[in-house]
């Protein structure tokens, strides 16, 4: 990308440097509201937390003399003046998902800094980001920068949960010309795949030989690959069963523990759980577990074998489902086979999850209903459309090339297989305050954020906007 003059740079680092110490008491103040939804209350969409974390949220930037609404504790908005049209939104959340356990660094709702870190329950995702945006029209406000076009950041309250506080809010008024999130990574997310899910249902025949499958259970999310899954067969040989094992262990990296319970044998299988967008960093309990229910001796198992035949444990991108594609936008097409419960009468329940490139659309998909039909199983399919912006739009060009001047990194659009907070907002997309090779253990304990991360993205924000908007 061409070298560009970003104009006030200088006082913008003057700003945000000059702020930091009152940036984290104000971040701190956010923190310690506990905003994961609950239940309804009168006027409290998803409960008392999230509307106080945006109540909060709107009397520090109202204390800035920034404008600020709450739309009936869905979204809050703020923006320099009350001009209703704007050329750009910025959209951010506060409400959280919980805390969990195992915190080591503070206690989750306590920001604490620790080495030029903050930590805290959505500091990095997305209460750091949001409270940088809002500094960004700070900034604007008190260098006295002046713009011709309309800016609005606004404040959700839904996004971990299913992100119905926008779909109040296009109820309310149409996107913006220019839309972006600071609620992932930098560079700049410019396509998100589409999504392919499948519910598999069956009836095994009646089991007639000797061994027999009583009970299988693995994950519980149709979006993680699951780490843990159990089965309990009767009927095998202790050292048979341990045979198998072994070459399961041997063939898969998936440990295997045994344990016998009268004629029973209860197995339990350890893999790596991650997200089924991102299937390479797994490694699948329940496929290794449909691997070894395929090699039980006998006649009883076939049906069980075709359904493995479709899903061979290690095949992440659709091979065998003969759905495999890929394109140079979006990467290759991801297949995880995620849930497979099998209860005591045979009945067999299983879920797919598949992120699709921008290339493949249902046609390419047909073939792994068709596949599972020819096995004995229903198919039901939902497909969801993928999101993609194109490189060249002003709005791309001009964030990733205010983030080469401030962070003096290659600026360039990636893609994944999740979905973000743009993912339906025509030409929106997400932008930060994530570096791409950072764990910042977002929805795990000890989440943080680095500060100065955050300000050098306030910083960002503010020249692109004043660019964008000027
Ligand atoms: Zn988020």
């Amino acid at each position: 990308m061409e070298q560009m003059i970003v104009d006030y740079m200088p006082q913008v680092k003057d700003f945000f440097e000059a702020h930091r110490a009152e940036f984290l008491e104000d971040l701190a103040k956010m923190i310690a509201i506990d905003s994961q939804r609950t239940e309804a209350k009168e006027g409290m969409p998803y409960g008392e937390g999230p509307a106080l974390a945006l109540a909060k949220t709107l009397e520090i930037a109202a204390g800035y003399g920034l404008y600020t609404e709450n739309w009936e504790n869905y979204v809050g908005i703020i923006q320099l003046d009350d001009r209703k049209e704007r050329k750009l939104e910025i959209l951010a959340h506060l409400d959280v998902v919980p805390e969990g356990k195992d915190w080591t660094v503070t206690e989750p709702f306590v920001m604490r800094e620790v080495d030029g870190k903050v930590y805290g329950r959505g500091t990095a995702d997305d209460k750091g980001p949001a409270l940088a945006a809002i500094y960004a029209l700070r900034a604007i406000k008190e260098l006295g920068i002046s713009l011709q076009q309309g800016v609005r950041v606004v404040v959700g309250c839904d996004e971990e949960c299913g992100s119905s506080d926008l779909d109040y809010y296009w109820t309310k008024t149409s996107p913006a010309e220019m839309t972006f999130s600071p609620d992932a990574d930098y560079p700049l997310i410019n396509l998100e795949k589409g999504r392919f899910g499948v519910k598999i249902n069956g009836t095994l025949p009646k089991q007639t030989g000797v061994i027999k499958i009583q009970s299988v259970q693995c994950g519980t999310k149709s979006n993680v690959i699951p780490a843990d899954a159990e089965a309990v067969v009767s009927g095998i040989e202790t050292e048979a069963a341990e045979a198998l094992l072994s070459q399961l262990t041997a063939e898969t990296g998936v440990e295997a523990k045994l344990l016998a319970e009268g004629d029973a044998l209860h197995i339990a299988l350890k893999g790596t759980a991650a997200h089924s967008a991102d299937p390479d960093a797994g490694n699948n309990a329940a496929t290794a577990m449909l691997q070894f229910l395929a090699k039980l001796p006998g006649e009883d198992f076939a049906m069980v074998q075709k359904l493995h035949d479709i899903f061979p444990h290690g095949d992440r991108h659709g091979k065998a489902a003969g759905i495999y594609g890929s394109d140079d936008e979006s990467g290759e097409i991801s297949v995880s086979f995620n849930i497979l419960n099998i209860d005591e009468a045979g009945n067999l329940f299983a879920v797919v999850d598949s992120r699709t490139p921008i290339s493949m659309g249902e046609p390419d998909l047909a073939l792994l209903p068709e596949k599972l039909k020819a096995a004995g199983y229903t198919a039901e399919t939902s497909i969801s459309a993928p999101h993609y912006v194109s490189p060249d739009t002003p709005l791309i060009k001009t964030l990733l090339a205010h983030y080469e001047e401030w962070f003096g990194e290659k600026g360039e659009c990636i893609a994944i297989g999740g979905g973000t907070y743009v993912h339906n907002i025509p030409g929106g997309v997400a932008f930060g305050c994530a570096k791409l090779n950072v764990d910042n253990k977002m929805h795990g304990p000890d989440e943080f954020a680095e500060v100065d991360q955050l300000l050098v993205s306030g910083m960002l924000f503010t020249t692109a906007i004043y660019d964008l908007c000027r």
